[in-house]
């Protein structure tokens, strides 16, 4: 390591600001952690269920949503799946994938890999206020002062990560991006994604808490968006599981969603196998018996038209439960304001990274790997541009 005293400030303690002060501390610079809330990470140790699935190993620019997603595959390209396993690892630690490709820590506890990245900022001494809101940040002398819960900071650079505005209950209620829209930075519509799906209240009536591994289609007047296999569990409201966060990146209100209940069993086999029996359980070991009566009433009682509904079950989209309920957002500081380091164009020594720039991905540790992604690429860049 090699002695460096230039300041780094870093706004936001969640996956990126934690990865991106182990890096620049590791470069030698002296770094703070300014976190709002009372611990780090809060966020990373609710991912994937509580297991932290933190990246996957089918990974391609294809998964992001962003303005410039040539810009994502050359930072990805750069840190990747496997460079982010192999930051973890070099942590301390086991990672894993699973048959989908999905890497979870072997132990499957998120919280875990939270208190990995604590546990190395505490061995490498950085400097981590937390109970800290920033709500001023300003350029002056040649440097950035940073306000905030009574005490003020100057930093020589400062890397924006306080996310962007889903789950606010972990901090993040997008008001941090007032911060950095007095240098000219804009902000792009924020929408809710990887988030569950209202639907028509009768589409979804008597089917709570039944869950299918189905292929969702998204259909919009007719024409299919997206498809997707995974899981679909019916809610009071609408439709959740993995296949739906997914197919909610493309869904939006008024659009149809088509549920194929059982997609490794084909409409033919269904009809040979319903044949002899006539009545609500017609559907008999072939679906969910709830799900088998739902169906039978809303065929009017006509089998043929039941097994069809088998293959094709028709929602309609109302609406998402909104940013309370996403897992991440859609939207953010657009990349185009940004080098190929993620520095500010309009404020030299202001970097970004995560989920606050406009750049998310699906459902599967697509975001996590963003958070690496970047906040890996904006520590290279600061030490490319301040290393003395
Ligand atoms: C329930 C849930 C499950 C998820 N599961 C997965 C998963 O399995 N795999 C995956 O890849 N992704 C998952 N995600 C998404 C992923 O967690 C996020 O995309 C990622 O954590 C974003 O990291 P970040 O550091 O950019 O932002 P955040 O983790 O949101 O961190 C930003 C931090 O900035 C702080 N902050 C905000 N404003 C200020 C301020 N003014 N001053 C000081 N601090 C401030 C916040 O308190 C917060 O701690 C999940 C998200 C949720 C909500």
């Amino acid at each position: 390591m090699i002695e460096n005293m230039k300041k780094i400030a870093i706004i936001g303690g969640g996956a990126a600001g934690m990865i991106c002060a182990v890096r620049l501390k590791k470069y030698g610079f002296n770094v703070a952690v300014l976190e709002r809330g009372a611990r780090l990470g809060r966020k990373l140790s609710a991912t994937g269920n509580g297991q932290g699935n933190v990246t996957n190993l089918d990974m391609g620019a294809s998964r992001y949503f962003s303005d410039d997603t040539e810009k994502v595959a050359r930072l990805l390209s750069r840190y990747g799946a496997a460079e982010f396993i192999g930051f973890l690892e070099g942590l301390g630690g086991i990672f894993l994938p699973d048959s989908r490709g999905r890497v979870y820590p072997a132990s499957r506890q998120a919280s875990a890999v939270t208190d990995l990245l604590r546990r190395e900022l505490a061995r490498l001494n950085v400097d981590v206020h937390c109970n800290t809101f920033v709500d001023s940040l300003i350029y002056e002398k040649n440097g950035f002062t940073l306000s905030g819960s009574g005490a003020q900071m100057r930093a020589d650079a400062v890397v924006f990560a306080a996310g962007g505005k889903a789950a606010e209950n972990f901090g993040t209620d997008g008001s941090a991006f007032a911060l950095i829209k007095p240098f000219g930075h804009t902000v792009t519509e924020l929408r809710p994604a990887l988030v569950a799906l209202r639907c028509e209240q009768n589409g979804v009536r008597g089917l709570k808490g039944i869950r299918v591994d189905g292929l969702l289609r998204v259909l919009r007047s007719g024409k299919e968006l997206y498809r997707c296999r995974g899981d679909v569990l019916f809610t009071d409201n609408g439709v959740s599981g993995d296949a739906v966060f997914r197919a909610s990146s493309y869904a939006r209100e008024g659009d149809t969603l088509l549920v194929d209940l059982l997609p490794d069993v084909s409409e033919e086999r269904l009809k040979q196998a319903t044949a002899n029996a006539d009545g609500e359980d017609c559907l008999l070991c072939i679906v969910n018996n709830g799900l088998g009566r739902v169906l039978w009433k809303r065929a009017g009682g006509n089998k043929n038209r039941a097994v069809a509904l088998v293959k094709e079950f028709p929602l309609t989209v109302t609406g998402t439960l909104g940013f309370d309920r996403a897992q991440v957002t859609r939207g953010g500081i657009p990349l185009s304001e940004t080098d190929e380091a993620l520095m500010s164009r309009k404020r030299a020594g202001l970097y970004f990274a995560g989920e606050a720039l406009n750049v998310d991905g699906e459902c599967g540790g697509y975001n996590l790997q963003w958070a690496f992604t970047s906040a890996s690429r904006a520590a290279e860049g600061i030490y490319e541009t301040y290393a003395e």
